[in-house]
């Protein structure tokens, strides 16, 4: 996936270089004066990330520095080239993101994996800085998971963590984030939230679960239920730390009996 990435990067890299070629050819009736500097600066910056974030934010900044630019008539032809360019850049960026979001997902579930866990976690820990508001990090696992497996098959199990996924993308709001930390535990996102309303949020996921989802054994309904360690970010809090204290609550929440969840201390 990275190789295809790389491709990607050195393809957009000679696009952004063609269009500055045209540019510098037609450099003094272009009403830019810094601008070849400025995209050999870009194709720099390019050339130097193989993160397919950056480079996605490179290109949003370097086609709207080329949008802003004024063409006299005498560079009509020279401007149609550009323009052509560009929507090869948008092409290319587009596919980026694609690749960008199969990169960052776990194939089984559709949710993001460590990967991708890792790259929104910044973003949000940043965002949650930036602006002074929470960030709650939630670590949950399947309760007797390997049971299921015994019990139903794995081909069983899998259905079960799909499922669970996709009704937690029902319950949450668009903004959460859902992660798949590894097998059977998950890791959830909750921008601007309390430690309060965390726990009522995952009491709610566990409750559309259940509504969703109960195993019969021996006709008996069971249902699947996950334990949970909810943690709220403290400011500048690395990942590492916040999810080592959701996995102490985690632990605490298993060993009082399960289907449960517990708040981490700070
Ligand atoms: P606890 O309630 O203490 O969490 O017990 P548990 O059985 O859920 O936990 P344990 O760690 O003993 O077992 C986890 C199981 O999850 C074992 C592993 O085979 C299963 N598992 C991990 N990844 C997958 C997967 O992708 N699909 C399926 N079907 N099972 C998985
Ligand atoms: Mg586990
Ligand atoms: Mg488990």
């Amino acid at each position: 996936m990275q190789e295809a990435i790389n491709h990607k990067q050195k393809r957009i890299l000679r696009l952004v270089k063609s269009t500055n070629a045209i540019r510098s050819e037609q450099k003094s009736m272009i009403d830019s004066e810094d601008y070849y500097k400025q995209v050999e600066h870009y194709a720099e910056q390019i050339r130097k990330t193989h993160n397919a974030d950056e480079i996605i934010r490179i290109l949003d900044v370097v086609l709207s520095e080329t949008r802003g630019l004024k063409f006299s008539d005498e560079v009509f032809v020279a401007q149609e080239q550009v323009k052509r360019a560009e929507q090869k850049i948008e092409l290319l960026k587009g596919e980026l993101e694609q690749l960008r979001g199969l990169v960052q997902t776990d194939q089984m579930t559709g949710a993001f994996n460590r990967r991708g866990l890792d790259d929104i976690f910044k973003r949000e820990a940043a965002r949650a800085d930036r602006n002074a508001q929470s960030l709650g990090v939630v670590l949950i696992d399947l309760d007797n998971f390997k049971k299921i497996n015994d019990n139903f098959g794995h081909q069983y199990g899998d259905s079960v963590l799909i499922n669970l996924v996709t009704v937690a993308k029902e319950t949450l709001r668009p903004s959460d984030i859902v992660a798949r930390f590894g097998g059977e535990e998950f890791v959830i996102l909750l921008p601007e939230v309390e430690l309060e309303d965390a726990l009522t949020i995952i009491q709610r996921l566990q409750n559309n679960l259940e509504r969703n989802f109960t195993l019969q054994i021996d006709n008996e309904s069971i249902p699947i239920t996950f334990s949970a360690g909810v943690a709220l970010r403290s400011f500048g809090e690395h990942q590492n730390s916040v999810i080592s204290r959701a996995d102490k609550a985690l632990y605490q929440a298993k060993r009082t009996g399960k289907n449960r969840a517990i708040p981490a201390l700070a």
